[in-house]
């Protein structure tokens, strides 16, 4: 049994991440794109979404590519450059590890640390991100059981790192029109089992950059504690994930009316009565 990640007899874990925090009854949006590119890209990007309300900055520096041949990321100099840039915005950034030789530049450059979902299962890269003490972002693997999801966190726990937030990135489906299977009720029942916080992916869940506003609110509405969102200056030209990204208009409006949900959900209009 997964005794640290269970929900039992435990209060909400609220975990903090430099100015940000999820789990705290607030819903968290990081936002950022897929993999930085160059140093005016994710200055640009950074404090875009930092004035249009966004908690946290994400970016990409080792790309895990479906193909050898697609773009890699910069690896060390992207860290350095989302670093630069997250200070220039006043928000914490985080970055993926693809593997232990880069922790030691993530733990010194970023606030978190994200292990995506090809990884979800490398127990020792678990382990040693755990041991890095930095606040995990942890993404369900597509094709993993949330008792899986919970047994991966269980690893971080247990080297004593308790700042793990779980990620909902869509499972794989059957249809190709969304590059996977946004698991919405999952992520509820995540919620129910664990203490830990869980927030969306609807990004790569869906690979529609139409679908990402409605399932941010979705999620919202739902009650998750949070979204991260891809967002590039410039869709078109990004060299991953072009398809699924916002650009800095769709970007504010989605802020704006997650806004106005948050509010009417925070007043608790009562249903009229019934005719
Ligand atoms: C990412 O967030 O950049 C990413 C590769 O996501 P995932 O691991 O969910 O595919
Ligand atoms: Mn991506």
């Amino acid at each position: 049994m997964y005794k640290l990640a269970s929900k039992e007899g435990a209060g909400a874990t609220v975990v903090r991440v430099g100015s940000a925090s999820f789990g705290d009854g607030s819903f968290t949006m990081i936002a950022g794109p897929c993999a930085i590119e160059s140093r005016a890209q994710i200055e640009l990007t950074a404090k875009f979404v930092a004035s249009a309300g966004a908690a946290m900055v994400r970016g990409g520096a080792y790309k895990p590519r479906t193909s050898p041949y697609a773009f890699q990321g910069l690896g060390e100099e992207g860290v350095k450059l989302i670093a630069a840039a997250c200070q220039g915005a006043g928000l914490p950034a985080v970055v993926e590890a693809l593997a232990e030789t880069q922790l030691l530049v993530l733990d010194w450059y970023v606030d978190m640390i994200q292990i995506g979902a090809r990884n979800m299962q490398n127990f020792t890269l678990l382990q040693a991100v755990a041991r890095t003490g930095k606040p995990v972002l942890l993404k369900r693997a597509p094709f993993a059981t949330l008792d899986e999801v919970l047994y991966a966190a269980e690893y971080i726990l247990l080297e004593g790192n308790p700042n793990v937030v779980l990620c909902e990135r869509g499972v794989r489906g059957f249809d190709p029109q969304t590059r996977n299977l946004f698991d919405l009720g999952g992520a509820l029942r995540l919620k129910e089992l664990t203490h830990l916080p869980v927030i969306a992916d609807p990004s790569h869940a869906t690979g529609r950059a139409s679908l990402i506003e409605p399932l941010v609110l979705a999620a919202a509405a739902a009650g998750l504690d949070g979204a991260i969102v891809e967002v590039h200056p410039e869709p078109p030209t990004a060299l991953s994930d072009a398809a699924q990204a916002l650009d800095f208009d769709a970007f504010a409006q989605l802020m704006r009316k997650l806004e106005a949900l948050r509010g009417s959900l925070e007043s608790k209009p009562r249903l009229a009565a019934c005719k």
